[in-house]
């Protein structure tokens, strides 16, 4: 039977028993303002597992004092509808005073893997994401965790806090899933204005071009990031933050490709800034 649970004690009591019976738990963590990206995890928890847990959380401790919190949108009744159709038992959304009551003083930090792009960009996002994270574990249980490839630093960290923790969580990464002109579905781009949108995808043209040119034999990473840039620089009110080829499991630029290397960026249009990736194994 299909619930909505705010208390985490009450979360906790659910996933003991759910154990104590020997059920899977898959679990899909967001922010909710759901979408298809969102309800590809959602589903894939629900094909192997028992039992699916949705968490909705705005988590404030991943957010910079400059950020959008306050402005990122709660839609928690169309939530809760669309995770329930896709397949969730439960969703899980605490508010912020439930998950850290007064006197709340515990933070988790994932060191080397979080120190650049997104982890420089937003000094204290990674810390207040492996603190969630580990709380969220902690009160759901799950056997299997449920993250898109869409914010691949943050996989990155989370499976190294798995491992690091020894969770007994299998972490399972899912593709990004795109807008039909390829822009990553992202609840940020509900922000752009119209014509932002339709410049929007230029960014995923720019990491296909990338792709395109390892494909084709280019081994080093300096004319492809230059490529990046260029790219990017013609989208009209782009500003750059970072563009990176990196190498995938460490996320260290690179400069000689082989193996398997990361294309990330993150570009502000306007007021709104938009983060993707590619992953390229370098034949
Ligand atoms: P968020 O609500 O933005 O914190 O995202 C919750 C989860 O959904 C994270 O694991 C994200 O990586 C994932 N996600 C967000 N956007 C997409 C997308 N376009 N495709 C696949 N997964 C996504």
């Amino acid at each position: 039977m299909f619930r909505v649970i705010r208390p985490p004690a009450a979360m906790a009591k659910a996933a003991a028993g759910w154990q104590r019976k020997r059920r899977s738990i898959g679990v899909v963590p967001t922010m909710g303002a759901l979408h298809e990206g969102h309800l590809s995890l959602i589903r894939a928890a629900r094909a192997e597992n028992d039992v699916v847990v949705v968490t909705v959380f705005v988590n404030p401790l991943q957010f910079g004092p400059q950020e959008d919190l306050r402005r990122y949108p709660r839609p928690f009744a169309r939530d809760v509808k669309l995770a329930r159709a896709a397949g969730a038992d439960v969703v899980f959304a605490p508010s912020a005073g439930q998950l850290y009551p007064d006197g709340f003083q515990t933070r988790v930090e994932v060191s080397e893997v979080t120190r650049r792009w997104e982890g420089a960009s937003r000094p204290g996002h990674f810390r207040g994401v492996a603190t969630v994270v580990a709380l969220l574990f902690e009160l759901t249980r799950p056997t299997r965790a449920y993250v898109g490839q869409k914010d691949y630093q943050q996989v990155l960290v989370i499976d190294r806090l798995i491992r690091d923790l020894r969770l007994p969580v299998a972490l399972r990464m899912l593709p990004t899933v795109r807008e039909d002109d390829g822009l990553a579905m992202s609840s940020r781009n509900a922000s752009l204005s119209p014509t932002q949108r339709r410049q929007a995808a230029g960014l995923w043209r720019a990491l296909d071009q990338a792709r395109a040119r390892i494909r084709t034999g280019e081994r080093h990473a300096a004319p492809v990031l230059d490529q990046l840039r260029r790219a990017v620089s013609e989208i009209p009110g782009s500003r750059i933050d970072y563009v990176a080829v990196a190498d995938a499991r460490t996320l260290e630029p690179v400069w000689r490709l082989r193996g398997r290397v990361a294309v990330l960026l993150a570009v502000w249009l306007g007021t709104t800034r938009l983060i993707d990736n590619i992953l390229v194994d370098v034949p």
